[in-house]
């Protein structure tokens, strides 16, 4: 699919994107057709995508726990494949999945400085 048509001749053309140009909203960007050599302007405007999903752990339903591919594995989270969310895996998953105990357990939290994404959220 192209991005555009030219205004005199139709012609499909591609907005060049090379340099960045071209994705500036606030401003009219200038075109050559390739087609016919005439020049034209064309604004940018830029759309988003949603793409929907039901949540039903969103919704007083269960999250859909899986385990990550960690690496070293007692790093394992288990993560929900519905809403992102993650948490330490129970004792019973451990077992489940084979997931080994961290060492060095004692005294230390999960929580580091170089992974401020890892909270305690349960
Ligand atoms: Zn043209
Ligand atoms: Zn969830």
């Amino acid at each position: 699919m192209s991005d555009m048509n030219c205004p005199y001749c139709n012609a499909e053309q591609d907005v060049n994107h090379d340099d960045g140009e071209g994705y500036d909203e606030s401003q009219k960007h200038e075109h050559e057709c390739s087609e016919c050599g005439k020049n034209f302007t064309f604004r940018t405007t830029i759309t988003y995508r949603y793409e929907p999903a039901k949540a039903d752990c969103l919704n007083d339903g269960n999250h859909q726990w899986y385990p990550s591919k960690t690496y070293p594995k007692h790093h394992t989270r288990m993560l929900c494949r519905t809403c992102d969310d993650f948490r330490d895996p129970t004792p019973e998953e451990k077992a489940e999945h084979g997931i080994p105990e961290r060492p060095g357990k004692a005294g230390r939290t999960t929580a580091s400085a170089a992974q401020p994404a890892q909270g305690a959220k349960l």
